[in-house]
């Protein structure tokens, strides 16, 4: 077993843009062997040879975490290429944000699909390697949003607090050692995240926070490997990262 970073396997969703990205480069960087999903293979592709160019390793499949087949795939790419998988960070997501009086049923089916449904996916393909192996980590990408619940993030809220229910209903079942789980709260951070959002007036505004106060992908990076850092005895539960001037 390896504490630390360097010599772990990494697979992580949404690596081709925004916070996903930053963690992939960073961990790569600390010596980590990263597998990275999202649909968006030029970028994943792009991503995968910069990290192979610096002297890291990486591989890429296409992923959408709404297709189980997918995970399963992903998780077993990790353990052809590299013998087997510690970590996979489960952060794909979508925020089609906007009022609940807007009746955006396409947009909240997304948001399940992709926020939750995406979740157990990797979960449901990532736990039978873990136990396999003796060990694993599961990270997932919540939000601020779930903690402290503001007009037109209901749903999105929602969906982030169903993994955090999860993570520790999964944590309480795993107390033999195995596993390990982390919910990262980031707030406001700057990515493509806004692009999801449908609604020009609310998406006006996010993008105008963002822009003013939004902190880099890297700092939600650098709490993720905190969390993966740790000796296998250690397990960092919740992290929340805010940019220091939201409210
Ligand atoms: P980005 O939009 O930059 O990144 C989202 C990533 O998710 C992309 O790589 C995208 O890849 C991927 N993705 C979306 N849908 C799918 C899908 N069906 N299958 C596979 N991958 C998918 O935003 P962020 O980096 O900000 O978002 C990362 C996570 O952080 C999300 O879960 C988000 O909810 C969460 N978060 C973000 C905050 C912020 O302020 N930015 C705040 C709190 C939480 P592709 O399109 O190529 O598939």
């Amino acid at each position: 077993a390896v504490d630390g970073i360097k010599g772990k396997v990494v697979a992580i969703t949404g690596a081709s843009s925004g916070i996903g990205e930053a963690t992939a480069r960073l961990l790569a960087e600390r010596g980590a062997a990263v597998v990275l999903g999202a649909r968006r293979t030029e970028r994943l592709d792009a991503l995968a040879r910069e990290i192979r160019d610096a002297g890291g390793r990486s591989a890429v499949r296409a992923t959408d975490v709404t297709r189980a087949a997918d995970l399963e795939a992903l998780v077993a790419l990790a353990v052809e290429e590299f013998g087997r998988l510690d970590v996979l960070v489960g952060n794909a997501g979508i925020s089609r944000i906007g009022p609940v009086a807007d009746g955006d049923l396409a947009g909240w089916s997304a948001m399940i699909d992709v926020n939750v449904r995406g979740v157990l996916h990797g979960i449901a393909a990532a736990l039978p390697v873990f136990r396999r192996q003796g060990r694993g980590h599961l990270v997932t990408t919540v939000s601020t949003s779930g903690l402290k619940i503001v007009p037109t993030q209901a749903v999105y809220a929602g969906t982030k607090n169903a993994v955090r229910t999860l993570l520790e209903g999964l944590r309480q079942e795993s107390t033999d050692g195995v596993l390990r789980t982390t919910s990262i709260s980031p707030g406001f951070v700057r990515t493509e995240l806004v692009g999801s959002i449908e609604d020009p007036a609310v998406r006006a505004e996010a993008e105008q926070r963002m822009a003013t106060i939004g902190i880099a992908p890297e700092a939600v990076a650098r709490a993720i490997a905190f969390a993966i850092e740790q000796p296998d005895n250690v397990e960092i539960g919740d992290l929340t990262i805010r940019p220091t001037v939201q409210n």
